[in-house]
């Protein structure tokens, strides 16, 4: 055991709605009975992608006594292509591009970079 960053899901405030899952590389987050869980934390490296994509704001990162992040197993985790995940401008999926979590109006959103500076300079 050691003492180090990780993600903490709060179940009061997770809806389910899954949208989290996708957005963690490592693939240290499943929904189990309607509620995000961390399943392996060892697969959680604690830089908390996961959380400007939660709208209900329950992802939050705490230091605690958890199992060390295992950096082979993690990165050996199989990746796929999410087509949910895509910018809400230009519709572009993370595959042709760089995308980024944002959020506005209450709404969790994605945004690629070659839309952002529209959206920064007006
Ligand atoms: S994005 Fe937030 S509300 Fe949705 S499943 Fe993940 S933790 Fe729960
Ligand atoms: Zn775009």
């Amino acid at each position: 055991m050691v003492k180090r960053m990780i993600v903490k899901i709060d179940e009061e405030k997770c809806t389910g709605c899954g949208k989290c899952v996708a957005p963690c590389a490592e693939g240290a987050i499943q929904i189990i009975n309607g509620k995000a869980k961390v399943v392996s934390e060892e697969l959680c490296d604690g830089m908390g992608f996961c959380l400007g994509i939660c709208p209900e704001g329950a992802i939050s990162i705490e230091e605690r006594h958890t199992i060390e992040f295992n950096r082979e197993k993690a990165e050996a985790q199989p990746k796929k292509e999410d087509i949910s995940i895509h910018c809400f401008s230009c519709g572009a999926g993370e595959n042709t591009h760089y995308l980024l979590p944002l959020k506005h109006k209450m709404q969790s959103l994605w945004v690629c970079t070659r839309c952002l500076p529209k959206l920064i300079h007006g």
